[in-house]
């Protein structure tokens, strides 16, 4: 059984897992004691199907494709550009810097992150973020898109 680590709840662009971890642990444990208390006894894949499905549900998927593609960004930029992206982010409400950093958004919450980190940057900023971004930008819709369907 996946957990930790191993279940790809590293955040894509801080790196941190354990305060994730144990918030899910709770929800990983209710999905083993339903299937094993069961008179049915759900085990092996379809047990590990429930759970990965506990862990991993639709919204939080999604969240995961933005959160990797801020990751995949990122890097892209050059040091100056780097620095530029940082003041706009830590410029944002702290209710969304703080909230993207602890995974804690919702979608609907990171596109309006996005749209206003767009909103504030400057415009060096836009300019690397509107041609650094296209490629993740496309692989993250289309997950999304397979996400969806
Ligand atoms: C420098 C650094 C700083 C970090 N800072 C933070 C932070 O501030 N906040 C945060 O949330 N995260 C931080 N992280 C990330 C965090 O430490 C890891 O994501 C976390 O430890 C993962 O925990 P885990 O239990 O899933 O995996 P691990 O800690 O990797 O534990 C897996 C264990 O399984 C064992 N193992 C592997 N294969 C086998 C096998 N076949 N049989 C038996 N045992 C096996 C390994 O030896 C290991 O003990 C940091 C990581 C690094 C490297």
């Amino acid at each position: 059984m996946a957990v930790g680590g191993t279940s790809g709840v590293v955040h894509p662009s801080t790196g941190y897992t354990v305060a994730r971890t144990m918030a899910l642990a709770p929800i990983l444990a209710a999905a083993m004691v339903e299937c094993l208390g069961s008179t049915r006894m759900i085990r092996g894949r379809p047990l590990h199907h429930r759970v990965w499905n506990g862990l991993w549900p639709l919204e939080r998927r999604c969240t995961r494709e933005f959160h990797s593609f801020g990751m995949e960004t990122l890097p892209k930029l050059d040091l100056k550009g780097t620095m530029r992206f940082f003041d706009a982010f830590f410029d944002l409400d702290p209710y969304y810097w703080q909230g993207f950093l602890s995974s804690s958004l919702s979608l609907g919450e990171l596109l309006l992150l996005s749209f206003s980190l767009f909103r504030n940057a400057s415009n060096p900023s836009r300019l690397d973020i509107v041609t650094q971004c296209p490629v993740p930008l496309a692989r993250m819709v289309g997950n999304l898109a397979l996400e969806a369907i």
